[in-house]
């Protein structure tokens, strides 16, 4: 009986955890050539109406891999943060996400706004304020045009001055948003001390089943969607996938909405064919 639990902790051991860092390791080890090959690359995902006008859309970084094919943030954003990897990656696809808007505001699309993600993480391996504002000079476009997503958690467990830089990047002109509201510890807490310009509701109120829970879920979307009217904030509603979350959304008042119903995030070529001819 020894042996056979020894052997099933082997077994156990070889199948996930040591294949797990194995890979972490591999991608780790893979990251310099993946940024030199430029096997990173920009998914757009649309920013709606109800009505169906796109506004802008959210940047999300894919890896395209020469051997494991399509890999998600899932699998290396993590991976990335613990191992300090991640601020040359976030730069990277900032830049991708400038030079576009740069291209965009060329052909007059003076309006369409991209949102960036910055990692709790970039704050510590870089200056994020110099990095983008950096960026923004040296292809001249319009502040008001690049979001900056930032999750509440990474906010107020930042000691690297974060509540300031978030001043400081709305002084210059950009729009600041909290990414997934709702989820982190202490959301009101959050609003009290922060002025953001957008709330992006976290997509957990919507993935519950219970028919309970989901009215209990929509009473709390209600909730916040009054709350950010009352503080001057415009909000959006994350992970939509059905036209009933949409037409109960807007009844409570929210206009903006990001999710599968209307798009997955897609390759800048076909969210330029769809949505920009
Ligand atoms: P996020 O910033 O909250 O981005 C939204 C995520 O929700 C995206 O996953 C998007 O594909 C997914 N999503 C959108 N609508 C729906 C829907 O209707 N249903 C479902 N099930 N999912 C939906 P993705 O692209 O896999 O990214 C996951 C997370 O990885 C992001 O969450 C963000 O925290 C992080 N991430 C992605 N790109 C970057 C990046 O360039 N830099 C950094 N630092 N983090 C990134
Ligand atoms: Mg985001
Ligand atoms: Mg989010
Ligand atoms: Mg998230």
């Amino acid at each position: 009986t020894l042996h056979e639990t020894y052997d099933k902790c082997i077994a156990y051991y070889n199948d996930s955890i040591f294949n797990d860092t194995l890979l972490e390791k591999r991608l780790v080890g893979e990251f310099d050539t993946a940024l030199a090959e430029k096997q990173f690359c920009m998914y757009l995902q649309p920013q709606m109406t109800p009505e169906g006008q796109m506004l802008g859309a959210e940047a999300l970084v894919r890896w395209q891999h020469p051997n494991r094919g399509l890999i998600f943030p899932g699998d290396f954003i993590n991976v990335f943060e613990r191992t300090g990897l991640i601020y040359r990656l976030d730069k990277y696809v900032w830049e991708l996400a400038v030079q576009k808007l740069s291209e965009w505001q060329k052909h007059g699309k003076n309006e369409l706004y991209i949102s960036i993600n910055i990692s709790a993480k970039d704050f510590y391996y870089m200056d994020v304020y110099k990095t983008i504002t950096t960026l923004v000079e040296k292809y001249g476009i319009i502040p008001k045009t690049l979001k900056l997503e930032i999750t509440e958690t990474a906010i107020m467990t930042g000691i690297s001055g974060e509540l300031e830089i978030l001043e400081q990047f709305r002084n210059y002109g950009f729009q600041v948003e909290i990414d997934d509201f709702g989820s982190g510890y202490s959301s009101l807490n959050t609003l009290k001390d922060m002025d953001v310009d957008v709330l992006k509701i976290d997509m957990g109120f919507l993935r519950t089943t219970k028919p309970d829970r989901i009215k209990r879920s929509m009473s709390i979307l209600n909730n916040i969607i009054d709350l950010s009217k009352t503080l001057g904030l415009s909000v959006i509603t994350e992970g939509v996938e059905t036209k009933e979350q949409v037409t109960a959304l807007t009844k409570m008042g929210c206009r903006i909405y990001q999710g599968y119903y209307f798009s997955k995030p897609i390759p800048i070529e076909d969210f330029e064919n769809t949505y920009l001819k």
